[in-house]
C-alpha cells in the first residue's frame, strides 16, 4: 500500500465497506471475471470500473451519514485504485451525498483477497492506535477478520437485491 493510512483525529472509527453494503452492484454481475482469474485483480477492472452506476443502498447511506456526527468514518473497499474507478467511486459517493473522512481501496497489483487486504489496513489502524468502534461489511470472511482483531460488526445482506 502507498500513502499515508492512518486515521486523522482521535473520533472512534467506523471501517465502512461500500460493495453490498452502501452501493448495490448487482447489475455489475455479468462482468464478473471468470473464476480462473479472481485472484488476478487487474482482471476484474471493468467490473470495478462499471461501479458509477451502483444504485445507492438508501437506509445504510443514513446510518452512516448519521454516524458521521460522531464516528470517524473510513470507507474501507476492495475496488482497485485505478484512474477510472477512483474517479468513479469519488464522483459515486459525492452525488449519493455519503459522509465519510477517508477511502481506501486496493493498490493496482495488489492479488490480496478482500479479507488479507483489509486485514493489513485494521493493523495499520491499530498500529496509529486508532479507536476501531465498528466495522460494516456484508462478507463472512472480512466480518471474521474484524472480528479477530476484536472489532465490533455490523455484517449487513439482502441489500443487493
Ligand atoms: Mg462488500
Amino acid at each position: 500500500m502507498t500513502g499515508p493510512v492512518t486515521l486523522s483525529n482521535k473520533r472512534p472509527v467506523a471501517i465502512v465497506d461500500i460493495d453490498g453494503c452502501l452501493a448495490n452492484n448487482r447489475h455489475r454481475d455479468e462482468l464478473i471475471p471468470p473464476k480462473w482469474a479472481w485472484h488476478i485483480c487487474k482482471a476484474w477492472n471493468e467490473y470495478n470500473e462499471a461501479c458509477g452506476y451502483d444504485k445507492p443502498i438508501k437506509p445504510l447511506i443514513t446510518y452512516v451519514n448519521a454516524l458521521a456526527d460522531t464516528h470517524h468514518i473510513a470507507l474501507l473497499t476492495a475496488r482497485t485504485k485505478t484512474d477510472v474507478c477512483e474517479g468513479a467511486t469519488l464522483s459515486w459517493l459525492r452525488v449519493h451525498g455519503v459522509r465519510y473522512n477517508r477511502l481506501f481501496m486496493r493498490e493496482p497489483g495488489d492479488n490480496s483477497p478482500s479479507h488479507e487486504l483489509k486485514e493489513r489496513y485494521v493493523k495499520h489502524f491499530l498500529a496509529a492506535e486508532a479507536d476501531l468502534a465498528l466495522a460494516i461489511d456484508d462478507e463472512q470472511a472480512n466480518i471474521d477478520m474484524f472480528k479477530s482483531h476484536n472489532i465490533p460488526t455490523l455484517h449487513v445482506g439482502g441489500f443487493n437485491g
